[in-house]
């Protein structure tokens, strides 16, 4: 994580100097220069301006059409219209789980929903499959391979800090994004977790409920800005320091020595932190050392601007199989998988 971090800071300040004109980190902005009257602009003034800047230095990154390509747009329309088949057929369905054509001047009888689709195709003209997906035409340009590293980079990104800052609603928000990628890169079992969560907070849960969900899924322990850390880390943690309680225990556990060790560890170790804190003494292995990545960052960013990376839209020789991550996803799997799972949890919550 902490390299792609880095690779990201690099993408970002390369292509902010491509955009502003600059030789060095340290040069002039040439292309853009600061205007001159900047100083004496309002605080909005030179707000909106620096947004500016920062839009064209993101659309420099993910040009608008780069994003009109990666199939969202199609696969959402897909989706939908598999939806709107299953509640076509589900209406034709009778009380005694035949079905019945019900288009006008029709109405034949069938034993299986597949008879009754191939009518439907046959006689109707309906589009009830999805079609098998198409090797993709887009080619890997320099553009389109920055493009997909920097969205899914600033996606991750975006996570951790609404993680770090407890922002439920930018985490279910960026969920929908990333069960995408994980369809797309084969990642079966965090695409299910993600569909999980995001059924759970649309559908499942009271919206008292979901709110709470929502808003639960990061904690603070250390009791600063941007330390939240995710509710199963956290999971881990308390298990962890369980495991150590009764360890120590030794021999003489038992199920209510065990019992008391997983209602108190939490407490006794927030008493802990706070006596620490109140007697100013550094409690160890606690955090990270923060390392300075600049020297990392400009490095990259360097190899970056002295190759033709931000400039050119070639065709990339060494990267003939790769494609946008989104262009890889199998709409037709994904329409399986997501009825499966809809079936499974209203098997359950029913
Ligand atoms: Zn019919």
């Amino acid at each position: 994580m902490a390299f792609i971090e880095d690779v990201l800071d690099a993408h970002i300040i390369g292509a902010g100097m491509q955009h502003f004109g600059m030789e060095t980190i340290e040069s002039t902005p040439s292309r853009v220069p600061l205007p001159e009257e900047f100083q004496c602009w309002g605080e909005k003034a030179q707000t909106d301006w620096l947004l500016h800047q920062a839009d064209a230095v993101l659309n420099s990154l993910l040009p608008p059409t780069d994003m009109e390509d990666s199939d969202f747009g199609s696969l959402q329309i897909t989706l939908e219209s598999q939806d709107n088949l299953r509640l076509a057929i589900d209406e034709m369905k009778t009380g005694d789980g035949t079905y019945k054509c019900n288009q006008t001047d029709c109405s034949k009888h069938y034993r299986r929903e597949g008879n009754l689709k191939r009518h439907l195709r046959s006689v109707h003209n309906w589009v009830t499959d999805i079609p098998h997906p198409q090797e993709s035409s887009r080619k890997a340009t320099a553009q389109v391979i920055k493009g997909s590293f920097v969205k899914q980079a600033l996606i991750a990104r975006d996570t951790w800090d609404a993680y770090k800052m407890g922002d439920g609603d930018r985490a279910i928000r960026n969920a929908k994004f990333e069960m995408l990628y994980a369809s797309a890169a084969g990642h079966w079992k965090y695409r299910q977790w993600l569909f999980r969560m995001l059924a759970y907070e649309k559908a499942i849960l009271t919206p008292r409920h979901a709110f709470e969900y929502k808003w639960n899924i990061s904690a603070n322990l250390q009791g600063q800005a941007h330390a939240s850390i995710p509710g199963d880390n956290l999971v881990e943690l308390q298990v962890g320091s369980i495991k150590r309680k009764l360890q120590s225990q030794g021999a003489n556990v038992t199920f209510s020595s065990a019992q008391t060790a997983a209602k108190t560890t939490q407490v006794v170790d927030m008493v802990k932190n706070n006596l620490s804190r109140e007697n100013a003494s550094r409690k160890k292995g606690t955090s990270r050392h923060q390392v300075d990545k600049s020297a990392d960052v400009h490095k990259l960013c360097h190899e970056l601007m002295h190759s033709d990376y931000f400039t050119s839209n070639n065709h990339l020789p060494e990267f003939t199989n790769m494609s946008d991550t989104l262009c890889n996803i199998d709409a037709r799997k994904l329409d399986v998988f997501m009825c499966e799972q809809k079936k499974a949890l209203a098997g359950i919550h029913c």
